[in-house]
């Protein structure tokens, strides 16, 4: 127990044999989400990933949209277009929100450094491309869904770029072996908000993410010690292949 938040949370807690279970393949989404007279929102949609925690966003802006859908159905209005917009963007939306924040974050989760870069640029975008304007708004952009457009290929662009960094990073320290500094980190926030704060924690990410990237070029001088990666960014199967009707899982 090196850290000091697990021994503060683990201090009297005792080890119960056979108590551990362990799931995998827990992501999944839907390539249909509604059709004549029916419509998914939330997990029933899909659902990405327990640990980084998303879901409930997943859940407002699928709620929102189906509301709105349902209502103007009611009110007699034709809504073939909104049906099949839905089914058009739901998919890009998940895909796009899997491959710039949860692709390959499991290789790096463990690392402080890493992750700590990671999770401040993660957070501050996510504020700052969604929750600001609904915050503004909520009645408008909940039923835009995240990542439309080109303004969503472009931010896609950028979180998959810096993601993928901190994968090809992880990787370079695993095969050469860097000792990873987790000992005694305490990472504490004065909290998320959608002010100018968020810009701090932009430039603190950013820091982060420079020094992170120094260390890198200093472990590009060392012989690797493991023949293979961990990692090949590259390499990670497309979210979007189909692996049963009406299903995806993500590896
Ligand atoms: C470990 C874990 C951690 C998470 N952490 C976060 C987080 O930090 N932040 C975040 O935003 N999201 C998080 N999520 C995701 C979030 O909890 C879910 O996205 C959200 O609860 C989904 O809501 P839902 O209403 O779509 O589905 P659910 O909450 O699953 O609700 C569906 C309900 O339908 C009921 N039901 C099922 N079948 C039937 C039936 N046949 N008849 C009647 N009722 C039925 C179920 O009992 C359930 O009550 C986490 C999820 C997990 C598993």
């Amino acid at each position: 127990m090196n850290n000091p938040v697990g021994r503060e949370i683990f201090e009297t807690a005792k080890v119960i044999g056979g108590d551990v279970h362990a799931f995998s393949m827990l992501a999944y989404h839907s390539e249909k989400v509604c059709g004549d007279g029916w419509a998914i929102v939330g997990d029933a949609a899909g659902f990405i990933d327990p640990l980084y925690s998303p879901g409930l966003d997943f859940c407002s802006y699928t709620s929102y949209y189906v509301a709105d859908l349902v209502a103007r159905s009611l009110r007699g209005d034709d809504v073939a277009e909104r049906l099949s917009h839905y089914n058009h963007q739901y998919p890009i939306t998940y895909r796009y929100w899997f491959e710039s924040l949860f692709r390959n974050k499991y290789y790096y989760m463990e690392d402080a450094d890493l992750m700590s870069a990671a999770l401040l640029l993660d957070v501050s975008s996510y504020y700052i491309g969604l929750v600001q304007a609904v915050y503004r708004d909520p009645e408008r952009e909940f039923l835009n869904l995240p990542f439309m457009g080109v303004g969503g290929k472009v931010v896609r662009a950028i979180m998959s770029f810096y993601n993928r960094r901190f994968a090809a990073m992880a990787n370079r320290r695993s095969t050469t072996g860097y000792v990873k500094r987790n000992a005694g980190w305490r990472e504490l926030y004065d909290g998320f908000v959608p002010d100018r704060r968020l810009g701090r924690h932009i430039s603190r990410g950013l820091s982060r993410w420079f020094k992170c990237e120094l260390i890198n070029l200093m472990l590009m001088l060392r012989k690797p010690r493991v023949a293979a990666g961990i990692v090949d960014p590259g390499s990670v199967p497309d979210v979007t292949a189909s692996t049963g009707a009406g299903s995806s899982a993500l590896s």
